[in-house]
């Protein structure tokens, strides 16, 4: 994916602040943080979105998971945190490689969602 943002962060033709990189995948802090804690994990291999995984994806999307505590602990978030991966257009995923937002910090991060 020659034009993807995420897929060029990994390529490190475009910088960013890595949290996290191993085979799989790669971790880095947001550019517009929401929480005092947000970092974003990516399969290294192109992912569209969670609807266009398959049983091949399965591992990388374990190994994103499994990262998630161990980033939230080394960056300031040690009582938890919250997960979000954002899918399609209702759920407004704005860039077209799979993420799981990590978000945290020192305090609790507020309600799930706000009923709309
Ligand atoms: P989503 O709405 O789930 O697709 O989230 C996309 C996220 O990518 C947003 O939180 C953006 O702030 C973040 N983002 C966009 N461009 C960059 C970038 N160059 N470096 C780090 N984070 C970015
Ligand atoms: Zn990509």
């Amino acid at each position: 994916m020659d034009n993807c943002l995420f897929c060029r962060i990994v390529r490190g033709e475009i910088p960013s602040r890595k949290a996290y990189e191993d085979d799989e995948v790669f971790a880095f802090h947001d550019i517009n943080p929401q929480r005092p804690v947000h970092i974003l994990v990516i399969p290294k291999r192109h992912i569209t979105s969670l609807a266009t995984v398959s049983e091949v994806d399965t591992p990388v999307l374990g190994r994103m998971l499994a990262v998630a505590d161990q980033l939230a602990k080394e960056n300031g978030s040690p009582d938890g945190f919250r997960v979000i991966i954002n899918s399609g257009r209702i759920g407004q995923q704005e860039v077209g490689h799979l993420h799981a937002h990590i978000v945290g910090g020192p305090d609790p991060v507020g309600p799930m969602l706000k009923r709309v």
